[in-house]
């Protein structure tokens, strides 16, 4: 992290002038209201405008975002340095997650880690199918310009399939007791890395090729709709399916919550 800041110092040092200007000339009341358009036409709904969206607050840390307390934060060295398209696209994959929050199961989530990490590879499943939707190594190569990342996503893209599947085994292996919820989170955590993004968007993508993606984004809040239109899609796709053991299981944790 140190390191990413400080390369990121080193780069603002180098365009400071131009940064400057941006900061004098660029239109931040526009770009707002742009990714508040952006989220309403993924989501192909008119958002709830008694739905406040946090503010938004620009300074200069590493290079990306975060949905986080009271505010999104964002890199202003990386908004500086996107074009217009990745700006309004990057805004609204912070504003999903501000917006989502609204609706999704707070008691559920909160209630374990197990269901934390469950709910959230869903949560950026989806929104990476708003920034990332021209494939998930490439934007961090070519958007997030950071080929040590790219190279780390693409390992993890990569194995994501099979990672999905140990996800699988270890909640599987846990719902039958054989292991206990410590030892679940600590296995969990080996596969679950980067908020869970690779895996999540693997699904996403795969939704999305299958020709599911208005039903994912329908059932935008419910973890147990993602894994099962996954499943969907993984049928027509041939790619890895989630068991009926896992789904059962699944069923079972999140009935009480979603209706
Ligand atoms: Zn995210």
């Amino acid at each position: 992290m140190k390191k990413y800041v400080l390369v990121n110092y080193l780069d603002v040092n180098v365009n400071y002038d131009s940064i400057i200007a941006f900061r004098e000339n660029y239109d931040f009341e526009a770009l707002v209201e742009k990714a508040r358009q952006r989220l309403s036409s993924f989501l192909e709904l008119q958002l709830d405008s008694s739905k406040t969206l946090k503010p938004v607050y620009l300074f200069f840390t590493n290079a990306d975002g975060a949905d986080f307390g009271d505010a999104i934060y964002m890199d202003f060295n990386l908004i500086f340095k996107m074009t217009e398209d990745q700006r309004v696209n990057f805004l609204a994959h912070e504003y999903f997650h501000n917006y989502r929050r609204y609706f999704e199961n707070h008691d559920f989530n909160y209630k374990s880690d197990l269901n934390y990490c469950i709910d959230m590879i869903q949560n950026e499943g989806i929104a990476d199918q708003i920034d990332k939707s021209e494939g998930f190594v490439n934007y961090y190569s070519n958007i997030m310009k950071s080929p040590e990342l790219a190279e780390i996503m693409m390992k993890l893209y990569g194995q994501a399939e099979e990672d999905l599947e140990k996800f699988q085994n270890i909640i599987v292996g846990f719902s039958k007791s054989s292991i206990s919820e410590k030892e679940t989170i600590d296995r969990i955590l080996e596969v679950y890395k980067y908020n869970g993004h690779h895996i999540g968007c693997f699904m996403s993508d795969q939704i999305v090729k299958a020709g599911y993606k208005d039903e994912m984004i329908r059932k935008y809040y419910n973890p147990y709709e993602f894994y099962n239109i996954y499943n969907k899609a993984a049928k027509i796709n041939g790619t890895f399916r989630l068991s009926d053991e896992y789904m059962s299981y699944l069923r079972k944790i999140t009935k009480e919550y979603y209706h």
